[in-house]
């Protein structure tokens, strides 16, 4: 079955014929879905674009696992045997919200998150600004404050405990275990990516309460989807990355991308390890070295051409910028931040860059700051400013004729929005692609890739329909529009996405709904784009086959 809806219907008439979920249904004690996302919902798309059908739940998953919120499962928590295991994990979520609200048991967030407690106007302005909210067509359940008025609810009952008063202020709540089991999957339909709190007029954030959410699950419950816990950073802390890749075997794949990056390129080079006094410590998210090695080889070529002193480093998990505690668990982004803070203290490098990975950058030189006191706080640097500095330093020779095809750039919400490293990336693309074109919007005011927040990682179950349908649907809709004056398969064309967990959606997103059979639309990095511009280097660096 395929569909095409382009062009059906108006904002207007989506918005009347929205799916309404009233607050009380979080709390209904029965297994039916509150909501489902049918494809007559969903935001036209622009042409080829053709609808793909929702894999629904199979029964015996419905009967395993909570999934009676909207029929999609992204977490997948284990339905209590009983009523008493019911009744203890009800006490753990009432345990957790409390700490939620303490100083000394949330010393990242709480400023913040008391301000979005308080202060939300009821506006709305945010719910406009959401890229989930709207593909959906609108639907209540994925409006940016539904979650957040839950958890407001539950804080003015149980935290500020203010009685009756507390109803008539934020309005009547009711906590059993289906609302905790329901508001644990309604934290992972936000990316988190914050483009809802750069419209508040009030600083309230409701990314931040959604990521709150999964902290208290996750730091008191022990609930968080098991992609981004137990295969990413627990696997991370235990043989350095969540790639499952030990010193040894990052090494050896690192010698194959050097021979293979040589041999393509025409120049010699060999990434150094663990080289004491280098100005540089480079740290890629390790899923480059596992999916796009042209991507590590590409980085190794511009800093050994340009003369920089740069090393990597195989202590463990310092050869992996990943960092998921970001987006779920503060305990977890600190342990992984010191391994990467202590490597780079050992080795006495002056400063630690941090390759093309959004979420990596953010937890790394923002939220990091939180934890390394110290000696501990080495400088800390986004690739996109060191790239920009050799660029237009002229110390590379650069033809942009090599890359002459329509190119266009994605912004990762945490390098751009949530960093402001906004400029260093387009300056370096108007240089060397004569047919760069923005997306619009861009820049801060970016829409999400779609696969922010782990979703990007995340596909058990049907939740891979979920993010193609929904969360990723606005990201494809800008590329393609973007690429509106080239349309059809015989121009190829580049969507650089700077960002490893980026780049992952977007493969999937193109892949899912046939991008590069329909349209040769390829996606890659910068550094890529760079390379294939090097005069010094063998033309033809960026290979156009889907990968
Ligand atoms: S979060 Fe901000 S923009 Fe959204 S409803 Fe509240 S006050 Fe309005
Ligand atoms: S953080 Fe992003 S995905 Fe989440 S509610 Fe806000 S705009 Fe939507």
């Amino acid at each position: 079955m395929s569909k095409t809806l382009s062009k059906v219907k108006t904002e207007g008439e989506m918005k009347k014929k929205r799916k309404v979920v009233p607050l009380d249904a979080m709390w209904k004690e029965d297994d039916a879905p509150l909501t489902h996302v049918d494809l007559e919902d969903l935001m036209p798309m622009p042409e080829p674009f053709e609808e793909r059908p929702f894999t629904p739940l199979k029964t015996d998953v419905r009967e395993k696992f909570e999934a009676s919120l909207d029929g999609t499962l992204a977490v997948g928590i284990p339905k209590p045997k009983d009523k008493e295991e019911e009744r203890k994990l009800i006490e753990k979520f009432l345990s957790g919200l409390e700490k939620l609200f303490q100083e000394e048991n949330n010393w990242t967030f709480l400023q913040p998150l008391l301000l979005s407690m308080e202060h939300c106007a009821r506006c709305q302005t945010c719910s406009d600004a959401c890229h989930i909210f709207e593909a959906s067509g609108y639907n209540e359940l994925y409006r940016p404050t539904y979650r957040s008025e839950i958890l407001r609810r539950l804080y003015y009952k149980y935290v500020k405990k203010g009685g009756l008063l507390s109803a008539f202020r934020a309005g009547e709540i009711k906590l059993n275990w289906k609302l905790i089991a329901r508001l644990a999957e309604l934290s992972y339909r936000c990316n988190l990516c914050r483009r809802c709190a750069q419209t508040c007029p009030m600083g309230v954030d409701n990314g931040l309460i959604a990521h709150e959410l999964r902290k208290l699950f996750s730091q008191e419950m022990g609930i968080a989807a098991k992609e981004i816990h137990d295969k990413g950073s627990m696997l991370q802390l235990k043989v350095g990355s969540s790639t499952g890749m030990n010193p040894e075997v990052v090494k050896d794949n690192i010698q194959f991308i050097d021979e293979d990056t040589s041999e393509k390129t025409g120049l010699k080079i060999e990434t150094p390890w663990d080289k004491a006094g280098a100005e540089v410590l480079l740290i890629h998210n390790a899923g480059e070295i596992m999916s796009w090695p042209e991507n590590v080889g590409a980085f190794a070529v511009i800093l050994t051409a340009a003369g920089v002193s740069w090393t990597m480093s195989s202590e463990i998990a310092a050869y992996d910028g990943i960092n998921y505690g970001l987006w779920y668990d503060d305990f977890q982004l600190a342990r992984v931040a010191l391994l990467h803070a202590q490597a780079a203290k050992k080795l006495g490098v002056k400063k630690i860059v941090i390759g093309e990975c959004g979420h990596a950058n953010k937890a790394l030189a923002v939220i990091a700051d939180r934890v390394l006191a110290g000696e501990l706080n080495v400088r800390r640097e986004s690739a996109m400013t060191l790239l920009e500095d050799i660029v237009m330093s002229e110390r590379l020779k650069l033809d942009p004729s090599r890359n002459d095809f329509p190119v266009t750039l994605h912004d990762p919400c945490n390098l751009v929005r949530l960093m402001g490293v906004v400029e260093p990336q387009r300056r370096i693309l108007r240089k060397i692609a004569p047919k760069f074109r923005e997306m619009e919007p861009h820049g801060v005011y970016n829409y999400c890739c779609g696969g922010g927040s782990g979703f990007a990682i995340m596909s058990g179950h049907n939740f891979m329909d979920w993010r193609s349908h929904v969360s990723g649907r606005k990201k494809l809709q800008q590329i393609l529009n973007a690429f509106s004056d080239c349309k059809g398969p015989q121009t190829p064309k580049y969507v650089c996405a700077p960002c490893s967990n980026c780049k992952g959606q977007i493969r999937d997103m193109l892949a899912y709904y046939g991008m590069w059979e329909k349209e040769r639309i390829l996606y890659g990095g910068l550094v890529e784009l760079i390379v294939n511009a090097m005069v010094d280097v063998k033309p033809g660096f960026i290979e156009w086959e889907w990968h």
